[in-house]
């Protein structure tokens, strides 16, 4: 494989044999995929640092008994002799006490922490802490015992919880493995005498370290594909929903969903009483812009007229293209007459708004139909729709440019 660059065309080509085909990268192509790995890591890492905090939760509320378990073994179930075996219990009694204290604020700590979706600064500090503090007291307590032992258990255990509880990236994994290894080298120097058992202990530590490591590196892989998979799923989701729910040249709540918050209105009626309006929007005459400036600027002109609306309706209020050039907007908690002033002052607005096709202004006109859904009790946009649209047919019959109410008859 080699490169060669092109400098006229900002290109650079990589020449390979991938299944016989030469691939061909632009300087684009290539941002584009470091820019997405980023991307992808440092959601990856929000995610870690969320739950890795739950992880030093739980493992606090083991830790901590432990921790009290062994202070009171050490500090009342023996007696020592020597003072050798003096200095190694109270150096024990003394790590294990540092690390109680440590693990009772990593416990508050994350307990405030662990609800959180969105992580924040000390939740990314807190992992790699409660790594390093777990490392550093695995090697204090290994270098105290090798005064009475030569077993190097203690080092091996926190080298594997470290690996296997905590997702940490490989690079500051490794930096944190190494530093270890570096401390647990010198350290034990310091209280073994016989060469052989330090030689042996210092061998078996690289063993430990190198598990530790690869416990980690499983554990980030598995996780990192998973966490990446799962924001690949939702993003997919989230256009599939985009897709079912909404029109696509307005990006207004289509049918299928006003038909669903049709339903949810009517049991929020129900439940607090109040009056919802249903109000059907029809262009008037849309049939001749499509004609004479085709249905492209007719496209547009729809598109225009979602922005308006979308503009000058209420907070709670939902505007919905219901197809064609027929909209549908939804008034929670109005009564009839307020449905017909806000549809007036609509009305109005559009005659006065200039709609355009490129540089030709247009003037257009609305007819509107008005129904209330406490005329009926019906869960179906269906039944509310008949009726509205009874009054629009008025309005059209009626000259167009006008606002229409339904009587509540539905024959
Ligand atoms: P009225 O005043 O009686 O409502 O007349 P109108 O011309 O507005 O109504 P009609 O139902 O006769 O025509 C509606 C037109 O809307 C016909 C159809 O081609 C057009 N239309 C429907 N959907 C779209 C769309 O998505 N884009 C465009 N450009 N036109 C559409
Ligand atoms: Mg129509
Ligand atoms: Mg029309």
């Amino acid at each position: 494989m080699f490169l060669y660059y092109k400098p006229l065309k900002y290109l650079l080509v990589v020449k390979g044999i991938n299944n016989g085909q030469k691939k061909t990268w632009s300087f684009a192509v290539i941002k584009g995929i470091i820019l997405k790995k980023f991307h992808d890591n440092s959601s990856v890492l929000a995610d870690c640092a969320v739950i890795n905090t739950r992880r030093i939760y739980y493992l606090s509320i083991i830790a901590i008994p432990l921790r009290i378990i062994d202070i009171y073994l050490f500090a009342f179930t023996k007696s020592y002799d020597t003072l050798v075996q003096k200095t190694w219990s109270q150096g024990i009694i003394a790590s294990h006490s540092i690390l109680l204290i440590f693990m009772i604020g990593f416990f508050l700590t994350s307990h405030k922490l662990k609800n959180r979706i969105e992580p924040n600064a000390t939740m990314f500090v807190l992992q790699y802490l409660v790594m390093v503090v777990i490392m550093t007291s695995g090697i204090a307590i290994v270098t105290l015992d090798q005064l009475v032992t030569t077993n190097i258990t203690p080092f091996l255990i926190v080298c594997i919880v470290s690996g296997s509880v905590f997702l940490i990236r490989p690079l500051v994994s490794f930096l944190i493995y190494v530093t270890s290894y570096v401390a647990y080298y010198c350290l034990i120097g310091l209280t073994i005498t016989d060469q052989h058992i330090l030689l042996s202990n210092r061998v078996n530590g690289i063993t430990a370290i190198g598990l530790g490591f690869l416990l980690s590196i499983i554990l980030w892989h598995y996780n990192y594909t998973n966490i990446v998979q799962k924001r690949r799923i939702e993003v997919q989701q989230k256009q599939l929903e985009q897709m079912a729910y909404y029109d696509p040249l307005t990006d207004l709540p289509n049918r299928r969903l006003l038909e669903k918050l049709v339903k949810r209105e009517f049991s929020s009626m129900q439940r607090y009483g109040y009056e919802t309006i249903l109000i059907i929007l029809d262009i008037d005459n849309f049939k001749n812009i499509n004609d004479t400036y085709g249905h492209r600027a007719g496209d547009d002109i729809l598109r225009q007229m979602a922005d308006l609306l979308k503009n000058n309706v209420r907070e709670s209020d939902t505007v919905a293209r219901f197809g064609g050039e027929e909209f549908i907007i939804l008034m929670p908690n109005a009564s009839v007459e307020e449905g017909y002033a806000y549809a007036e002052r609509l009305r109005n607005l559009i005659t006065e708004t200039r709609f355009t096709i490129g540089p030709i202004e247009l003037q257009i006109t609305s007819s509107f139909g008005i129904s209330s859904m406490r005329d009926i009790n019906s869960q179906t946009l269906e039944d509310y729709y008949f009726l509205a649209d009874k009054a629009l047919y008025l309005a059209k019959q009626s000259g167009k440019n006008r606002v229409e109410k339904a009587n509540g008859d539905r024959d």
